[in-house]
């Protein structure tokens, strides 16, 4: 079976056509375009305008990569949701006028749930981990029990990149600020003491970002502050991640969104892995960040499975919460 996945929460549009070979995924093709503000955060319109403009051309741009037809498409799936309304409103309409038109099924798939499957689905020996998904809006500590992917741990306020984002911007970074944060980072000398917000299993950012800012104006060095940003926030994700770990009594972990991408974040969980005598894995970059190959592996997991969904049926869900998904196609 072959499916072409649409993406689109919030700032990329993203074509992935993926095959299902003896139940793990092989992408042949995985396109992306992503809108950048001129100045501020995303401006949800703006970028759903963007996602209308280039949607044909990454489509095609995917059929070409994957050197397959149109007609070779047995499935068409989408995101549909969590994530900003305009953004997935235009990716819901782009999915199911090329469903109806091909005269193929369409489903529509959890953005979240994605992110995990792709790991398990490209990654031989990643078969039941715990999640530790670190996007732009997104933070959350995932895994499968009785049925669901379970929310063990998330974000009270803002996801983790939109806190490392919010703080550059600030200070006058252009977007995004995870990676130019990350080579600052890499600088710091001096650890400086940032709030360490964890709540049960839940952790706020904003008492950090704000106590970051204000080490700026009282004139301490940006790569200690950025340094320091990092070894607070990741430890926290880090250590919210462990505690899952133990309670589920899982013994892989597994990252995803876009943040996965720091390196320090990887060695760090990494590390805690090693220490659990645990096993550690991170998809490729590309299938790290928000893309449609997830969202057609997952499509295609879900239709294997039985699952069916109507034009009717296919209305976008900004809210949509990972523990909302029946997992039907795991035993
Ligand atoms: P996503 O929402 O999953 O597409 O991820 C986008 C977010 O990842 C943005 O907030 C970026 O600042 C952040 N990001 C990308 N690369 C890195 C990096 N190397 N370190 C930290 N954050 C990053
Ligand atoms: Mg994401």
């Amino acid at each position: 079976m072959i499916c072409l996945g649409i993406e689109g929460t919030a700032h990329s549009i993203g074509v992935g056509i993926v095959k299902d070979v003896k139940g793990k995924c092989h992408v042949l093709s995985n396109n992306i375009k992503t809108y950048t503000p001129d100045k501020g955060g995303i401006h949800p319109r703006e970028a759903a305008n963007h996602h209308a403009i280039h949607i044909a051309d990454v489509i095609n741009e995917s059929i070409t990569k994957a050197q397959i037809d149109f007609s070779d498409i047995d499935l068409v799936s989408f995101s549909q949701g969590p994530g900003l309304g305009p953004c997935l409103r235009t990716t819901a309409t782009a999915a199911r006028a090329l469903a109806l038109s091909l005269e193929k099924p369409l489903m529509g798939t959890n953005h979240c749930v994605a992110h995990l499957e792709i790991g398990i689905g490209t990654i031989d020996d990643c078969k039941d981990p715990v999640l530790l998904y670190v996007s732009g809006a997104n933070t959350q500590v995932i895994a499968f029990a009785e049925g669901k992917y379970r929310v063990f741990g998330e974000t009270l306020d803002v996801g983790i990149g939109n806190c490392l984002d919010k703080f550059g911007r600030a200070i006058g970074m252009e977007f995004p600020c995870g990676p130019k944060i990350e080579k600052l980072a890499r600088k710091g000398e001096k650890y400086i003491d940032l709030p360490y917000s964890i709540k049960g299993m839940d952790i706020a950012f904003s008492g950090l970002l704000t106590s970051a800012e204000q080490y700026m104006q009282k004139g301490e060095k940006l790569e200690d502050i950025c340094y320091s940003i990092q070894e607070t926030t990741f430890a926290a994700l880090t250590e919210v991640t462990e505690r899952a770990m133990a309670h589920t009594e899982k013994n892989e972990v597994l990252l995803g969104g876009g943040v996965a991408s720091n390196q320090r974040l990887k060695d760090m969980v990494n590390i805690m892995a090693q220490e659990r005598n645990a096993s550690f894995f991170v998809p490729s970059q590309d299938l790290c960040i928000d893309n449609g190959a997830m969202i057609a592996w997952l499509g295609l997991l879900m239709y294997k499975s039985g699952i069916r969904m109507s034009i009717e049926k296919s209305i976008i869900d900004q809210r949509f919460r990972t523990d909302m998904v029946d997992v039907s196609w795991r035993e």
